[in-house]
């Protein structure tokens, strides 16, 4: 978490800003949480730990964090999206509830090999990618 929060910190410097105690407050929190977590989530966490980081800069300090590439966006459709951190974690993709919200994690080397393969067709060299999938999870599901 430390060796992140430094990251970051360099990040915020390289691009000519202040890494200010909001936004550190703010990176460790997103570093530490292992949800998916969604913008004012994070400010009411923030909050009940005596932060004063605005809502202003909680959206900004997230768009700088998916920036330095140490976190992911994750759309959750609806103009919603969560946010988790990548390092720790290997890859995977999602499953997006579109009636409760939830997030659900997934991985099958199956569809990766595709993916793979269909980069190859093309003679493209893939630095990474998001698969997201939207329906009903398992429990709305059973109460459509
Ligand atoms: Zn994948
Ligand atoms: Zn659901
Ligand atoms: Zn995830």
């Amino acid at each position: 978490m430390r060796t992140e929060t430094s990251r970051f910190k360099d990040y915020i410097e390289t691009k000519g800003l202040y890494f200010t105690p909001e936004r550190q407050c703010i990176a460790e929190e997103v570093f530490s949480n292992h949800k998916h977590l969604d913008a004012e989530e994070l400010l009411k966490i923030l909050k009940t730990k005596g932060s004063k980081a605005s809502r202003a800069t909680v959206y900004r300090t997230l768009d700088l964090l998916v920036e330095s590439g140490l976190v992911d966006k994750i759309d959750l459709g609806d103009g919603r999206a969560a946010y988790e951190h990548t390092a720790g974690h290997t890859h995977h993709d999602h499953l997006i509830c579109i009636k409760c919200g939830s997030v659900e994690e997934f991985e099958e080397p199956l569809i990766e090999q595709l993916q793979d393969w269909a980069c190859e067709k093309a003679g493209f060299k893939a630095t990474g990618h998001n698969l997201n999938i939207y329906g009903y999870c398992r429990s709305c599901n059973a109460t459509q």
